[in-house]
């Protein structure tokens, strides 16, 4: 009866160590910072700046200037959000 130890596939699973539960929420780094605009992750947190968020409100004429709203909220963004999405830098 040799087959039986052959049915005996249990997955290996690479990411969780021997002898760990698996009680870890997220698999991978704990704490790698995110963007919290695009939720994307960055691996230097030195990327990720301080920013008010900026509403802009254009009118549906397009000829007055559009209404920019700062929200007060600091959030950390990545470079590509700086680069495409309205925004103040949070002064020190
Ligand atoms: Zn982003």
């Amino acid at each position: 009866m040799a087959a039986s130890e052959y049915e005996q596939c249990t997955p290996a699973s690479p990411a969780s160590p021997a002898g760990f539960d698996g009680s870890l929420t997220l698999a991978g780094v704990p704490d790698a910072p995110a963007c919290e605009n695009c939720a994307r992750t960055e691996t230097d947190q030195a990327d990720l700046v301080p920013v008010h968020r900026i509403y802009l409100q254009i009118d549906e004429w397009g000829d007055q200037e559009p209404k920019a709203t700062v929200v007060d909220d600091v959030e950390r963004w990545c470079p590509s959000c700086r680069s495409i999405y309205p925004h103040e830098l949070v002064g020190p």
